[in-house]
Formats: C-alpha cells, sequence, structure tokens
C-alpha cells in the first residue's frame, strides 16, 4: 500500500455532520491499491464498551485516487475513530498522531469529532433538493407590455448584441406561467431586475427598484405570489460585487473626489476617479469602469447590501439569491449575509457564482450551494467525445468529492447558461447528444437548471448570442425536444432516488465512450445505459433479478442467464428501473 497518498483529516469535507445524529467520514488511497478500510470508533469516555468496526465503501475514485466513506451514529454523538486500511495480510493504520503498522493503543492518539452540535450542522434548505430550476432572462423571455418598452426596441427574435433591447419584461413571465407549469419546472432563478442602463442589468443604479422597462416593485411582488401559487419558487440575482457607474454614492465620489461621504463605499486606488488609457483608478469588476466594485468591508456598505438582501426576502417573500461574482467579495460580508437571509428565510437558498473548487464557502456559515461550471464542462467535454468513459468517471467522481453529500444534493447544476454558449451549439447542434447530456443532468446528483429555451431548441454562440429571444410561435419550436424535456422533468420529480439517491458508475472503461450507472435509494433502483458512439452498441452489466422496467415505456426488460444486455441506437439511452419495495 502506498502510505504517502493516504489521506484524512476530521474536518470539512473529510470528517462532518451530515444530519444532527449522523457523521460521514470518508478517506483517500491510491487508486486500486488498497483492498478495504475500516473505521474503528467509539467514545473516548468509555472506549472499550462502545467500541464498533465499520467497513467504508469505495464511493468514488479520480485518475489517481481511490475515496472511501461511511455513515456513523455515535451514541453519544461524539467520536473518536481511527482507520485500518488492509491489502492481504497487511494491515496500516491511520490515526490523529499519524500511520502505523500497529494497532492504535486508545483511547489517545484517535481522530476526534468532539461533538454533533445541531447548530454547527451544514443544514441546506429540503426544496432545493426537490427543486428543478428554469433561468430567465427577462429582456429576452416575453414581451407582455409594449407600453414599457425600451426607446429603442428592436423586433422580437432579432440577432442579439450586447446592447439592444427586445422588450421583454416581467409581465412577460406572469402571461406565460401556465407554460413553465406545463414543462414542470418548479423553481425560477431571474438574472437581475433592478434598475440598471444595461439589457443583462448586472450593473445596478438602484437596488430597491424594479427596472421601468421591466415594470415595478408592486409587478415583481404579483409575480412572486402567482408563482408562489403554482408551487413555483423564486430566486433573484445578488450583483453585491460591483454596481453601475450610475449608483448614486459612485456618482458622488465621482463629483466630489476625496471630499465624498462615500470614498471608502468602493477601492479608489487615486483620486481623482478617472480612467486613463482604458485602465480605472478604482477596483471594478474585471476591468470595466462602468462597474465600480463595492468596499465591502466597510460597515456602511456592508449595512446597506445586506438591508438589500433582507428587503427583498420580506418584502416579495423571496426564496433566495444568486450570489454573482461571489468569490471576489470577503468571507465576513457573506457569512453576515447568511444570518440576516437566514433569519428573514430560514429556507433561502443561497448560490453562490463560483466557476471552480468552492469548498471555503460551502462549510455551513457561507452558501448552500454553487453553480456548477466544471459539471457543464465536464459532462459536455464528454458527450462531445472529449474523453473515455474511465476519465468522465474519473472527473464526476473528483467532482463528488469536492463537497459534503448534503452540499452535493443541491450544487446548481447546469449545462449552459447566460454566459456560456446554449447547449445545443455547444454539442454541434446534434440533438441526440443534447439528450444524453440532458438525461445525464436529470439523472445526476444536484439541482438542475434549464436555461430558458433549451427546451424548445434555441441555438447560440457565446454572450451576447447565447442571449436570444424565447421562441413562442409552436411552429418555431423543437415539440420533440420539449416533450423530451418534460419526460426527463417529470421522472426527475417522481423518484428520490434520482435526487437522493447513491451514485456509481457500473461500466466506465478506457477506450470506451459508452457508459452505464446506477442510482439507488431504499425503494428504487435505477440504471442508466448510454451509447455515446457514432454506431449502434450493445452494453452488457451482470443483473440477478428479472423485475427491471423501462422508466419512459413501462416495458419488462429481462436479463439473459444473469447479464443485461442493452442494445443501443447511435447516441441512444435507456433509463431502466426496479421497485425495492
Ligand atoms: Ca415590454
Amino acid at each position: 500500500m502506498l502510505l504517502e497518498a493516504f489521506y484524512h483529516v476530521p474536518r470539512d469535507k473529510w470528517a462532518y455532520a451530515y444530519d444532527k445524529s449522523t457523521i460521514h467520514l470518508r478517506v483517500r488511497t491510491k487508486r486500486d491499491d488498497v483492498e478495504q478500510v475500516y473505521a474503528m470508533t467509539g467514545d473516548k469516555y468509555d472506549w472499550n464498551k462502545t467500541y464498533q468496526e465499520f467497513k467504508l465503501e469505495k464511493a468514488a475514485h479520480d485518475g489517481m485516487f481511490d475515496y472511501w466513506e461511511v455513515a456513523v451514529k455515535p451514541k453519544f454523538k461524539r467520536l473518536s475513530y481511527a482507520f485500518k486500511l488492509t491489502s492481504g495480510n497487511e494491515a496500516i493504520y491511520m490515526l490523529d498522531s499519524g500511520i502505523q503498522h500497529h494497532p492504535p493503543t486508545p483511547p489517545g492518539d484517535l481522530y476526534e469529532f468532539p461533538y454533533i452540535h445541531e447548530i454547527d450542522v451544514i443544514k441546506v434548505p429540503e426544496w432545493a433538493k426537490q427543486a428543478v430550476f428554469y433561468q430567465i432572462m427577462p429582456e429576452r423571455f416575453a414581451n407582455g407590455d409594449p407600453a414599457n418598452d425600451p426607446k429603442v426596441t428592436e423586433p422580437w427574435g432579432g440577432t442579439p448584441k450586447i446592447d439592444n433591447y427586445f422588450g421583454g419584461d416581467l409581465q412577460g413571465v406572469l402571461d406565460h406561467l401556465d407554460d413553465l407549469t406545463d414543462l414542470g419546472i418548479n423553481a425560477i432563478y431571474f438574472t437581475p431586475l433592478f434598475t440598471s442602463p444595461s439589457n443583462h442589468k448586472y450593473d445596478t443604479v438602484d437596488y430597491k427598484q424594479v427596472d421601468p422597462h421591466f415594470g415595478d416593485n408592486a409587478l415583481l411582488k404579483r409575480l412572486v405570489e402567482a408563482c408562489h401559487a403554482k408551487g413555483i419558487r423564486v430566486v433573484l440575482d445578488a450583483v453585491f460585487n460591483h454596481c453601475s457607474e450610475g449608483f448614486p454614492p459612485f456618482q458622488d465620489v465621482m463629483k466630489h473626489g476625496e471630499g465624498s461621504k462615500y470614498r471608502d463605499w468602493f477601492h479608489i486606488n487615486e483620486f481623482p476617479v478617472t480612467i486613463k488609457n482604458g485602465m480605472p483608478s478604482y477596483d471594478t469588476f474585471g476591468f470595466f469602469g462602468n462597474m465600480p466594485k463595492f468596499n465591502t468591508a466597510n460597515p456602511e456598505v456592508k449595512q446597506y447590501l445586506l438591508g438589500v438582501a433582507e428587503y427583498w426576502i420580506k418584502e416579495i417573500n423571496l426564496d433566495g439569491w444568486r450570489l454573482d461574482v461571489a468569490n471576489e467579495i470577503d468571507h465576513h460580508f457573506w457569512r453576515d449575509f447568511r444570518q440576516i437571509v437566514k433569519k428573514a428565510n430560514p429556507e433561502a437558498y443561497i448560490i453562490g457564482e463560483v466557476w471552480s473548487d468552492s469548498l471555503n464557502w460551502l462549510l455551513g456559515d457561507q452558501f448552500d450551494s454553487v453553480m456548477n461550471y466544471p459539471f457543464a464542462d465536464k459532462v459536455l467535454n464528454f458527450f462531445n467525445g472529449g474523453m473515455d468513459g474511465y476519465n468522465f468517471a474519473n472527473e464526476m467522481g473528483s467532482l463528488i468529492m469536492r463537497y459534503p453529500q448534503q452540499t452535493n444534493e443541491v450544487v446548481f447544476n447546469m449545462l449552459c447558461s447566460h454566459d456560456t454558449p446554449r447547449l445545443l451549439t455547444r454539442v454541434g447542434n446534434d440533438k441526440r447528444k443534447l439528450k444524453l447530456c440532458v438525461v445525464f443532468l436529470f439523472t445526476y446528483i444536484g439541482t438542475p437548471c434549464i436555461f430558458y429555451g433549451d427546451e424548445v431548441g434555441i441555438t447560440g454562440g457565446a454572450d451576447p448570442d447565447c442571449r436570444k429571444c424565447m421562441i413562442w410561435d409552436p411552429n418555431k419550436q423543437d415539440r420533440e425536444l420539449y416533450d423530451f424535456y418534460k419526460l426527463m422533468i417529470a421522472l426527475r420529480k417522481k423518484h428520490n432516488a434520482l435526487r437522493q439517491g447513491r451514485f456509481r458508475f457500473l461500466h466506465a472503461e478506457h477506450n470506451d465512450p459508452c457508459i452505464v450507472y446506477e442510482r439507488m435509494d431504499d425503494k428504487v433502483h435505477f440504471t442508466i445505459w448510454m451509447n455515446n458512439m457514432e454506431k449502434q452498441r450493445t452494453l452488457s452489466h451482470p443483473m440477478d433479478t428479472k423485475d427491471w422496467y423501462d422508466a419512459l415505456t413501462g416495458e419488462s426488460v429481462v436479463p439473459e442467464k444473469g447479464m443485461m444486455n442493452i442494445t443501443l441506437d447511435p447516441f441512444g439511452y435507456r433509463i431502466l428501473f426496479r421497485k425495492l419495495k
């Protein structure tokens, strides 16, 4: 066994409370190196009487490591533990004091989870585990009120540019709620709604006013009420990293310079406030001079922005916030943000925009979730032929092992957004590949989100091309694709196994682009079969029970001599299930 590859620390994602009575432990070892891992556990105040040994399961792997996991329910909420790792006749012990060849002499030198404090358990909103999100960019979704259109509004369906308008608004969303209910989604994430000089509204001028091109505050309140009446939750975009240069306090700094009472609201590097050779004399979002960055450590700024967050939760019964450029704002701000938001609505869902490993924000004191862009990139790469099943399983395994389980259950999974090319475009306009991506999204762990219009076949390259107007003419919509999305959404909503069940690859091999994987809870067992290649393929896996059905057609599917053989069309898939009780 390669001792140098062994890893465990008694904190964060390696040892955490899943709920008020359960501790999850994880251990890392070199890939295919260790045969078995056991957790040697007990209560430090009565080790001998409480001693129990648990076998860990291999929960995931990446290219270099295996990850082992076990759930333990200590009787007295305290847990002292060590690990025994075996291969053949060899046994190695891992404990707090290091790695050794002889058994530990408890209770000394053990790892410790001192006590499960309910208040410290990472809690995520239950509803987010059941949610299927739909992302709406209001300017491009539907124009329900031509009276509020911007001065220069182009005909619906024209070419999106960085600065043009098509007149979409909140009335348009209200008018189409029945369409969303028909599709089956039960949560909406809106890109920003507040007063701003741009079409995307990521540069806010007035944080407490709905943009007049979208409607007004009363209409937003009515819209959220109507959504709630239909069982649809609503999450808004909080743009707290930066504002618009038109934001009154920044205007004051521009006008009064060092004498402005708002001078410390921003990161001004040099007065007067200018842009020289394209370089602002103040910190900004990227290098955009029209988006000055807030000094969120300033108590006045913090009070103002946290006031905004609380205001909308209370004013319209908002269900959560998506946090723009969340990783460029300080952790102290986000800790206070969570306190305020969860006090106003304990079930609020907080999703950060962070494009890479985000564990620092996901330990229960800041966000519930992050936008899972790494998921999108890996899934699209795989279904575009960029890697084999073996590497795909490694990549997904490394993603699962980034976070504690409760976080994985609500991580915000999407395949594209307003910031990336459209899904259909990313798969080379091949609907068969799109469907494999979507089946994967809806049968994987985490909260799925659809970008408006993907379900009717909207295409588009990078921003601004991905921000085309929604297609409402049924003759121009891809209704076959729509029905497919509807079916997948319904399937996910029906089965807890697809939301919270165990995920495991059953077939993911070198030089083979096809995969089989399973989801399973105590009621239902799913196996998902995917032919990710251009020719017909029969996939086989040993199965000893005969009670399998096609989840979409209900047809019985029987293995032969203990082997399930599934023949699939090029880029075809099949979802099988059986009831466990
Ligand atoms: Ca309008």
